[in-house]
């Protein structure tokens, strides 16, 4: 029967929970907001595929024949590429899908601002896994209702990070042709209860209309966290001063299990896997890197099979995997947690947001000349050339 006796190696993916056919196991969100499984031993018969499914203590392997090639894309569509992380490819593979009868896996807001797993069955419902969301989503049943698709023939396309994928191919068990995966690089996810509370506390200042992790209005490459309210005002900042943003750089809310992330590797077990490209100028200079880039890379035939099927629908340019690769710091390294961590969640039991944000994340001067600056340089259209000259010299 699965226990969770320490909470590093657990990533939440809930494939336990999906593959319990007696519905003993359900995932529960503990004291830090993160959803770990609970099971009742009443129900349990011990047949052991909880255990067996765990991609963290079970690691499937990466494909042994990776194809090992890396694309810039682009999608064409400005209005995709607007709302996208990066360079929308996701939208071009996903739009594929659909367009086959498929359904399209992947990570949306609910009308609570709650991040959850969800399908998408049209082209215009795939709008809601556009951009990033900083959140850990809720998978729910949703590798219940893969398995029902892909055993009906569906072609079915899942989205979502490494672990999630992993997790999803533990619970199916075997490989289905009708099945793409799709997972982001990941550097962390933080914890969404945390989200919640400050979903509240936003949305108290000002009802919330809408939100985006990667806002481009200030261009691809100081991109800001964006919230917008009912009365059409936007408050949009970097990570050098949203709060948001900084509680999860600094490693203050993240998963335990990410500062020890087993599936940080440039070979995995989906299909295609997609992330950001700052750094588009130094690998290919006909891609306007101010509208955003996606970095890709192919590790299947079938993934391969996708790209081509999807090449009238985005700009794209082959580049070397090494060079795609290289110096990736999120397929190699996790990143560390707060040293004030077991302090911070403590407080945020008792203090109200506003104080807890003075507490850990005050608006110093140093926070508002970092801001003032980096507004300044991005207005007088010097921030990419300094991004660039900072890049170099590191
Ligand atoms: C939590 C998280 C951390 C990331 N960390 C990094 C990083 O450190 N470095 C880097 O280069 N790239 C990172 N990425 C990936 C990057 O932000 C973009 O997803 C990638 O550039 C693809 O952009 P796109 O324009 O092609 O796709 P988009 O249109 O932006 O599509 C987003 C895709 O991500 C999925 N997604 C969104 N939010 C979540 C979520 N909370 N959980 C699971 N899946 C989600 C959607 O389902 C969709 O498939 C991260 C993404 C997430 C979700």
């Amino acid at each position: 029967m699965v226990t969770i006796n320490d909470k590093v190696k657990c990533c939440g993916c809930s494939a336990c929970a999906n593959i319990c056919h007696k519905n003993a196991i359900r995932m529960v969100q503990d004291a830090e907001g993160f959803m770990y499984p609970k099971a009742d031993a009443s129900l349990c018969n011990n047949c052991g595929l909880c255990e067996k499914v765990c991609p963290v203590t079970n690691k499937e392997a990466h494909k042994t024949q990776d194809l090992k090639k890396a694309y810039l894309i682009q999608h064409r569509k400005k209005d995709v590429l607007a709302e996208s992380t990066s360079g929308g490819a996701f939208t071009a593979i996903a739009e594929y899908v659909i367009s086959q009868g498929g359904v399209v896996f992947g990570a949306a807001f609910d009308s609570q601002f709650k991040v959850i797993h969800t399908s998408a069955h049209t082209s215009t419902e795939l709008a809601k896994f556009r951009n990033s969301k900083y959140v850990q989503s809720d998978l729910g049943d949703t590798f219940c209702q893969v398995k029902s698709l892909l055993s009906k023939g569906t072609m079915v396309c899942y989205s979502g990070t490494p672990c999630q994928i992993q997790g999803l191919r533990k619970y199916l068990m075997k490989d289905y042709e009708n099945l793409i995966l799709v997972d982001v690089v990941c550097r962390a996810v933080p914890s969404p209860g945390v989200w919640e509370k400050y979903y509240q506390y936003e949305n108290s200042k000002g009802h919330i209309k809408d939100i985006r992790f990667r806002d481009k209005k200030l261009g691809y490459q100081y991109s800001t966290m964006a919230i917008k309210t009912q009365n059409g005002k936007i408050r949009r900042e970097g990570i050098e001063s949203h709060p948001w943003l900084r509680m999860f750089f600094s490693g203050m809310i993240i998963r335990p299990s990410c500062s020890a992330c087993r599936f940080r590797d440039p070979h995995r077990i989906s299909d295609i896997t997609i992330w950001d490209c700052f750094n588009v100028y130094q690998l290919d200079k006909r891609m306007n890197e101010q509208l955003g880039v996606t970095r890709a890379l192919v590790h299947t035939e079938k993934g391969q099979d996708v790209l081509g099927k999807i090449c009238d629908r985005i700009h794209v340019h082959e580049i070397a995997y090494e060079d795609a690769v290289k110096g990736v710091k999120e397929m190699r390294e996790s990143p560390a947690m707060h040293p004030d961590r077991r302090k911070f969640f403590a407080d945020l039991n008792t203090m109200t947001f506003d104080c807890l944000l003075q507490k850990y994340y005050p608006n110093t001067l140093k926070v508002r000349v970092k801001k003032t600056a980096r507004l300044a340089l991005n207005y007088l259209g010097l921030d990419v050339i300094v991004k660039h000259w900072l890049k170099k010299r590191k």
